[in-house]
């Protein structure tokens, strides 16, 4: 009897520019290696020119899906069958999901960030005071799934004043939720009726570990938690607020969740979420 085998292999991967140091393949790797199933991530430079090139691309090779980065999350939209509404609102998709011929775009970005904030830290956000700075697109994904959790109120700080209350119009006319907008000044004190406050904003990102933004660290109390969206090493606004007692949450769990809620989009299945993390760890291990 002849002996058959399979070769193919079901593709799915990131699009962006540049994409070189997006660790998600590695993630997403182990996952299909833990589950041995014949899939795999591939890391592909894209120029903004390209998308819809590499769109058409993505559908004649009949890739599962795609992950979208900086800067393709608002532009791919146009080449998208359909729009889930949450990403509808935030303007953005990370995540395209293949469906017969049909590309259907997700954002799961602030989806990781709840997930890692109800299902890691048992915390839940709703009703509560939450205080951002930044606005923009992690801002804007992981305040629009606040909203849609019902906290009480978002305070928006951010440097640019257009781009701040562009996000602070949204939520309040899209989502009916309280919001602020207050622009950046030197050294600012967190009002103690915030809960939850997030860093959204890049200051801190590798390779520049000991910038943080321009708070006064002082009014970081201890009841608050305190999270960051840099997933590693831990920044030096988390160190801030560990030293004073608050609850501090890094961005390493919004990756993690982020990317398997794509996993489990793409392949239907449960996305093995400790070994995911594990192969994370140890990319950012070698970044120290
Ligand atoms: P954007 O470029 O869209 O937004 C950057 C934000 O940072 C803006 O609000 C900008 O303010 C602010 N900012 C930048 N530099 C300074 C500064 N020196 N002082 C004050 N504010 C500053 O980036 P993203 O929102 O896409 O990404 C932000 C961070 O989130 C990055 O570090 C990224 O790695 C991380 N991220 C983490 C994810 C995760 O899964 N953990 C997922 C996605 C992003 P302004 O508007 O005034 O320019």
């Amino acid at each position: 009897m002849a002996i058959t085998q399979n070769f193919k292999e079901e593709l799915v991967g990131v699009f962006g520019h540049p994409v070189a140091e997006n660790p998600t393949a590695v993630m997403q790797q182990a996952a299909f290696h833990e589950l041995n199933i014949k899939w795999r991530y591939l890391t592909i430079e894209v120029f903004p020119e390209d998308l819809e090139a590499a769109i058409h691309g993505m559908r004649a090779m009949n890739m599962r899906g795609i992950n979208l980065t900086i800067p393709h999350k608002v532009e791919v939209l146009k080449y998208l069958n359909e729009v889930k509404s949450d990403a509808a609102l935030m303007g953005a998709v990370n995540t395209v999901v293949r469906k017969g011929d049909q590309l259907i775009g997700e954002n799961t970005d602030g989806k990781g960030f709840m997930w890692s904030l109800t299902k890691e830290e048992k915390i839940d956000p709703k009703g509560k005071n939450v205080i951002i700075f930044g606005a923009g697109g992690a801002a804007r994904s992981i305040t629009v799934e606040l909203a849609l959790a019902d906290v009480n109120k978002i305070t928006i700080v951010n440097r640019s004043a257009a781009r701040g209350m562009e996000l602070r119009n949204l939520l309040v006319q899209k989502t009916n939720i309280q919001s602020d907008f207050v622009q950046w000044k030197k050294h600012y004190t967190i009002s103690s009726e915030n809960e939850i406050v997030i860093n959204a904003t890049s200051v801190g990102l590798f390779p520049n570990i000991h910038d943080k933004p321009d708070i006064d660290y002082f009014s970081i109390q201890p009841n608050m938690i305190v999270c960051d969206v840099i997933p590693a090493p831990t920044t030096s606004f988390l160190n801030e607020a560990n030293n004073r007692g608050a609850h501090t949450i890094d961005g390493l769990g919004m990756l993690v969740y982020q990317g398997a809620i794509g996993f489990n989009l793409w392949t239907g299945l449960d996305a093995p979420v400790p070994v995911m993390k594990k192969a994370l760890e140890e990319v950012f291990a070698k970044q120290q």
